[in-house]
């Protein structure tokens, strides 16, 4: 990977924030939440007149929630792809997840043979937001454009906790589902909280804030040096 050409995720993010801050004014999401079909569209036609994504379609791709893709033709054509039957919430930060590999990594996708016309992107990757490298570029980028801090925190302040009503909220006030909500949440509250998700009972998987995650190293911490080996933990939910 050509580390020369890598963009900073939240650099690139912020500078788009700030436009839209500017264009649309800074309480824009009283109003509406980020429309990145619109602004995906608007933008690359803007910054790669030449090479733009002139579409964002809906498509049936198995074992993958999105995918940003490019044409034949030179100059590229791209297309963002987002797998049928995601709530509108699901898809709008896949798209916006796709959206960051056109901004970030489009030059390195076009360019390294293990991106054959494009990159697939997983579960894992977008809706978990546990991908690595460029996976991990594109969800930092992702939820920065669609949740800006500047704009969470005021709505739930660091320190508040919150509930399934607060967090519901805001999940509608930047259009996407309740579990990226979460995730973004969970990146600065300093209360101690962990998000299990589960399915019929069984937890798939798990995140906690920084704060639940310090309080359980301490935990660990005394039972090592009481000569205990920690045992494995089910998660639990804390305030
Ligand atoms: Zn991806």
């Amino acid at each position: 990977m050509s580390e020369r050409i890598r963009l900073q995720p939240l650099k690139e993010a912020a500078r788009i924030t700030q436009m839209l801050d500017l264009v649309l004014g800074a309480d824009r999401f009283d109003r509406a939440p980020v429309d990145v079909i619109g602004l995906a569209l608007e933008y690359s036609r803007q910054v790669a007149p030449d090479s733009p994504i002139h579409e964002v379609v809906e498509r049936n791709i198995p074992g993958c929630v999105g995918a940003l893709v490019y044409g034949e033709a030179r100059p590229r054509q791209w297309a963002i792809m987002y797998h049928a039957g995601q709530s509108d919430g699901r898809r709008s930060f896949t798209v916006g997840h796709e959206f960051a590999h056109y901004v970030l990594h489009r030059q390195l996708i076009e360019e390294d043979g293990r991106y054959d016309g494009g990159i697939y992107c997983d579960e894992n990757a977008v809706v978990r937001r546990d991908g690595s490298g460029i996976e991990q570029d594109a969800d930092e980028f992702a939820a920065a454009l669609l949740m800006p801090f500047h704009d969470f925190r005021r709505q739930l302040p660091a320190k508040a906790r919150a509930d399934f009503e607060a967090l519901g909220r805001l999940a509608k006030r930047y259009g996407v589902s309740l579990t990226a909500t979460i995730l973004r949440w969970l990146e600065y509250t300093e209360t101690r909280a962990i998000m299990v998700v589960s399915n019929e009972g069984f937890a798939h998987w798990a995140k906690p804030s920084k704060a639940a995650l310090r309080s359980q190293k301490r935990k660990h911490a005394t039972r090592s040096q009481a000569g205990r080996c920690p045992r494995q933990r089910s998660p639990s939910s804390g305030s």
